[in-house]
């Protein structure tokens, strides 16, 4: 996640550069995961992600599985 200050106004800008053609989001992929993460790891909303409605809920159904699998964390 980007550190920005509080006072600032401009919000961060989207993390996600996915095409929606590009295959599906692999839960292995925990580096490229770890991005869409809160330091608290908490799944970034839609609206700070980039992502679009299809490509969010992979990256929730990746992430929550990669969390089974215990390959990422449930809490930080
Ligand atoms: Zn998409």
């Amino acid at each position: 996640m980007a550190e920005y200050s509080k006072s600032s106004r401009t919000p961060p800008p989207p993390i996600a550069t996915r095409n929606c053609d590009d295959p599906r989001i692999d839960y292995k992929e925990t580096v490229y995961l770890h991005k869409f993460l809160t330091p608290q790891a908490q799944i970034l909303s839609r609206k700070r992600s980039g992502f679009c409605t299809q490509c969010q809920r992979q990256l929730k159904e990746a992430i929550k599985r990669a969390r089974h699998m215990a390959l990422m964390p449930f809490v930080n």
